[in-house]
């Protein structure tokens, strides 16, 4: 087995181990990969520092170095079925997500490949006819960029693409439980003709591959998307280095409906919001805040709804939504559930593992709706992660924006209305970094992606996502150098 991606080499781990990967929906073996250790990772920040220093990857135009994430992206596609199929092994989510996954993906290369060579920096005017000043753009340096298993090529492509159009040298390291299609990224970056050093890829446990990424002295930047205590560690590790710091650390997200929208959409969009991907999403719509008039239509045609959407596999043509990733993620979005029954929230659907044998070999919650939720309750203000709308009511205006904006988190969220002065007004006022108005979830790779508070540090995509990766960098030249005579010896 050799599928960590070291200095443009295929190697297998140092210590020899390897891991089986199980599809979540059934528990087949979906893939058996290399497990690195700490020395792997060390290995490829070694290639990566080398490929920096040394290479020519940092010193190509830019415009060629998009030119190529333009050449992966046409490989990604040309494999699109392999790559959907892998993913949807690893998540146990549906080929159709996968697929819309794979489309999103081949977007984000093409954006950053197409704005290659635009922006070359600025020339300032110096007031001086002696001297020329301007910015350009560096490269950070060598990026260690470790992802989450809920989206793992796409959050893959929100880091590579624009850390290696930028010029840096990166090591990935994605999630133990879903490292397949990273493999193969590699490998459509290797078709594309990159140099050796320039992309590398560790797998294997976060503790042993990831934590070397924020805390090795030749890492100059980690970028991290995942759960809120792994990105305060890695935070932290990457103190001791003082090195740039990107996170992206999920949601907690308000799904605000007044009286005055339209019902049907609004049921039929808040289902999407929090049930697509059975809830593993960073931006799911897991609180619903709805305006106490319409809270009893609303709800109870959500939950008539919910019951009724059928769990399945990927291949699954029935399916609606799939597994969670792991047991031990069920039980903790389980113990969320009851926690939140504990503390007074009305079951109104779900709840229990479902009792049909053909599901018995995955890791299956249904959707789960828990009514008349207040903010101090766990289940509201931590993230479960899973298929768990809570609702919460509201008078007016100003207290849905202080309940909606009453978390830790500000990732994204969304505002229900048909007063057109109304979406706009509550959507400066929420405090998080992506608001939907009568829609909820779509996104754009030309747009900032990133949350306030407990969220995150830093912005995905748009051209905050390639700044991210790239330091301005000021020269000044005197244009005719004379004696300054400041002191007259
Ligand atoms: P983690 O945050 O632990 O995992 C994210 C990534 O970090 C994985 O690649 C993981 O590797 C790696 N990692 C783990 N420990 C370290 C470390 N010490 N140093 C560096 N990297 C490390 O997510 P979990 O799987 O534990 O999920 C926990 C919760 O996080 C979820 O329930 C959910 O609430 C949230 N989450 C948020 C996501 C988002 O999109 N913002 C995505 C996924 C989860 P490995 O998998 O090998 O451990």
């Amino acid at each position: 087995m050799a599928d960590l991606y070291v200095n443009g080499e295929w190697r297998a781990p140092v210590a020899g181990g390897s891991r089986e990967i199980r599809c979540p929906a059934d528990g087949t073996l979906a893939a058996t990969v290399s497990e690195g250790t700490r020395p792997d990772a060390e290995a490829a920040i070694a290639a990566a520092r080398r490929a920096f220093d040394e290479g020519p990857w940092p010193r190509t135009p830019e415009r060629e170095r998009g030119a190529l994430l333009l050449r992966t992206a046409d490989v990604i596609e040309r494999d699109a079925e392999v790559f959907a199929r892998a993913e949807s092994l690893d998540t146990g989510k549906r080929m159709v997500e996968s697929e819309y996954d794979l489309a999103d993906v081949v977007s984000c290369l093409r954006y950053y490949g197409g704005i290659g060579g635009v922006d070359a920096g600025r020339v300032i005017d110096t007031g001086r006819d002696d001297a020329v000043s301007r910015v350009v753009y560096e490269p950070v340096g060598v990026c260690g960029l470790i992802t989450p298993w809920n989206y793992p090529l796409l959050q893959a492509s929100w880091k590579v693409a624009p850390a290696l159009l930028a010029g840096n040298t990166v090591v990935l390291k994605p999630s133990e439980l879903t490292p397949s299609t990273s493999v193969l990224l590699m490998r459509a970056l290797e078709e594309a003709g990159l140099p050796a050093g320039a992309a590398n890829l560790v797998l294997g446990a976060g503790p042993e591959t990831g934590a070397p990424l924020s805390e090795h002295p030749d890492v100059d930047m980690v970028s991290f998307t995942g759960g809120l205590a792994t990105g305060r560690r890695v935070m932290a590790a990457a103190a001791a280095t003082v090195k740039k710091v990107a996170l992206e650390l999920g949601g907690k997200n308000p799904n605000v409906v007044f009286a005055d929208a339209d019902l049907d959409t609004a049921v039929d969009f808040a289902l999407t919001a929090v049930f697509l991907h059975s809830g593993q999403v960073c931006s799911a719509g897991a609180r619903l805040i709805v305006e106490d008039s319409l809270h009893d239509r609303l709800v109870d045609e959500i939950v008539r709804r919910a019951r009724r959407i059928r769990l399945g596999g990927p291949f699954d043509p029935d399916a609606e939504t799939g597994p969670l990733i792991s047991a031990q993620h069920r039980d903790k979005v389980e113990a969320y559930v009851a926690a939140g029954v504990a503390e007074g929230a009305v079951l109104r659907c779900g709840g229990e593992r479902p009792a049909d044998p053909a599901l018995a070999g995955g890791h299956y919650y249904p959707p789960t709706v828990l009514d008349e939720c207040r903010q101090d309750m766990r289940v509201v203000h931590e993230e479960s992660f899973g298929p768990v709308l809570t609702v919460e009511r509201f008078t007016d205006e100003d207290d849905a924006i202080r309940i909606a904006n009453d978390t830790e988190y500000g990732l994204a969220g969304a505002v229900w209305t048909q007063d057109a002065g109304r979406a706009q007004r509550v959507a400066r006022r929420l405090r998080h970094g992506t608001v939907w108005i009568n829609d909820y979830h779509p996104y754009v790779p030309q747009a900032e992606w990133g949350g306030f508070g407990h969220s995150g540090v830093g912005r995905e995509l748009g051209p905050s996502g390639l700044n991210e990766y790239r330091e301005p960098k000021h020269i000044w030249q005197n244009i005719q150098p004379r004696p300054q005579r400041w002191f007259r010896g």
